[in-house]
């Protein structure tokens, strides 16, 4: 399954969701597909006087409960299936977090490394010309991705706004905070993924103070997850990372890393290559390391069938978007290892993202405290409505997930009268 077309692979896990929650086979039927998908040909004129075009496409799944939500990736291997299948997956996301929206997602086939800054915001523009019609806050949300951040959505609002004439931020998320962007959105995925894994603890009976922690990615999620792990008291004793020099390398110490020390060194270092408060081990190392939990923050399909057979943990939270591979999952399900999956424990991020929309229909801004405090209560209840399917269907943490999600959207489009 790990090679298969990634629209093939979504819809498996619909089929499966479908199946396993008794959900009305017409489900299947409306959501294999998007709602709408659209590819468009942008053309730049480049520094050189040339003009080059680029593919650029925008899909969204569902608007049964809401407007599409989802990010816009930049990257040379952007296909119309993958932004199908991202979609839909995206469809989940919200649902699991009971976000009024539908999934979305976008991409440009380009790899911006090659651009300029210029060419990329002509990019980023030509993209919103070509699609403005089908973007909105009640019609289709874009939010960074892959290769894209604050700096490309304010260009991308910017041209919104000079095409229709309305000012409309809540069009866009993941903004710069002076263009209406969320206090704590930064924060906000690593702060999601250390509720979750508290909360699994408690249900397995893990005291935190006793609990080990295995790092994968010390990035935006990674580095925010283990600042929040180190104040709840868990101890992070393993931390894999990457460096363009060495490669994959890892930091081990039994006694718990000290984040303020780490943090400190990779402000001064802008690496953690030589940081002295950890012995460096390798990643095959790290792999066998005896922990409790390991949490996978930095890419996908990091764990597959051979670290699947040898992880010693009791728990995987996938801080990172699809970081188990599906064989992977099948060994870990046959293991006895829980494994908390992305749509939940990384959703904190989405979350945020709605409440930055949230505030910028209102006209009216959060705090941060504000912000987590409306974090935290909803990624409980996420948590404990999921663990509750879980254990009366007898499924495994991910089949709930989806089966709770997909409960929802069902519900919706059964109440419009789509079946
Ligand atoms: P990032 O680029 O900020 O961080 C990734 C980190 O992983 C970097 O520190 C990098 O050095 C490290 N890394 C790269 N290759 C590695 C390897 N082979 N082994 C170990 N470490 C490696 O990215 P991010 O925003 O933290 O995103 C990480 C994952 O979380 C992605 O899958 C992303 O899709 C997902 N995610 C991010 C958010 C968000 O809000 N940023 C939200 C949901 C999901």
């Amino acid at each position: 399954m790990e090679n298969m077309n990634p629209i093939e692979n979504a819809r498996l896990q619909l089929k499966s969701a479908c199946e396993l929650g008794d959900i009305d086979k017409n489900v299947y039927e409306i959501l294999k597909n998007p709602q709408r998908v659209i590819e468009v040909s942008i053309p730049v004129k480049m520094d050189n006087g040339d003009v080059k075009v680029f593919t650029g496409y925008r899909s969204c799944h569902n608007t049964a409960v809401g407007p599409g939500k989802g990010g816009v990736r930049f990257h040379p291997n952007v296909t119309m299936d993958e932004v199908k299948a991202l979609s839909m997956w995206m469809s989940f996301k919200c649902g699991v977090m009971n976000l009024p929206y539908g999934g979305g997602k976008g991409g440009i086939k380009v790899d911006p490394s090659e651009l300029s800054q210029r060419e990329l915001e002509e990019l980023s523009r030509g993209y919103i010309r070509a699609i403005y019609k089908y973007l909105g806050d009640d019609i289709d949300i874009p939010a960074p991705d892959v290769n894209t951040n604050g700096k490309v959505m304010g260009w991308m609002l910017d041209e919104y706004i000079k095409l229709t004439g309305h000012h409309r931020p809540g069009t866009f998320t993941g903004k710069p905070i002076v263009l209406g962007g969320s206090k704590g959105r930064t924060e906000a995925t690593g702060l999601g993924v250390t509720y979750i894994t508290r909360n699994i603890c408690h249900k397995l009976g893990l005291k935190l103070s006793d609990t080990s922690v295995l790092l994968q990615g010390f990035g935006n999620v990674g580095s925010y997850t283990f600042k929040f792990l180190a104040e709840m008291g868990f101890k992070v004793i393993g931390l894999l990372e990457w460096d363009k020099e060495i490669g994959e390398y890892a930091l081990y110490n039994k006694n718990g890393i000290s984040y303020e020390k780490l943090s400190k060194f990779k402000e001064e270092n802008n690496s953690l290559v030589d940081f002295d408060g950890a012995s460096r081990i390798s990643a095959e190392e790290f792999w066998s390391l005896r922990a409790d939990i390991l949490i996978p923050a930095a890419l996908e399909n990091s764990v597959n069938e051979e670290i699947a057979e040898k992880l010693d943990i009791k728990v995987i939270v996938e801080g990172a978007n699809g970081p188990v591979t599906s064989a992977a999952d099948e060994i870990l399900k046959n293991r006895s290892i829980t494994v908390v999956p992305d749509i939940l424990a990384n959703s904190g991020g989405v979350t945020v993202s709605y409440y930055e929309w949230v505030q910028n229909r209102y006209g009216f801004y959060w705090n941060e405290a504000e912000v987590f405090n409306k974090l935290e209560p909803s990624m409980n209840e996420a948590f404990e409505n999921i663990w509750a399917i879980k254990e009366e269907k007898n499924l495994t943490f991910r089949q709930a997930t989806y089966v709770y999600s997909l409960i929802r959207i069902s519900e919706a489009m059964n109440y419009r009268g789509w079946f």
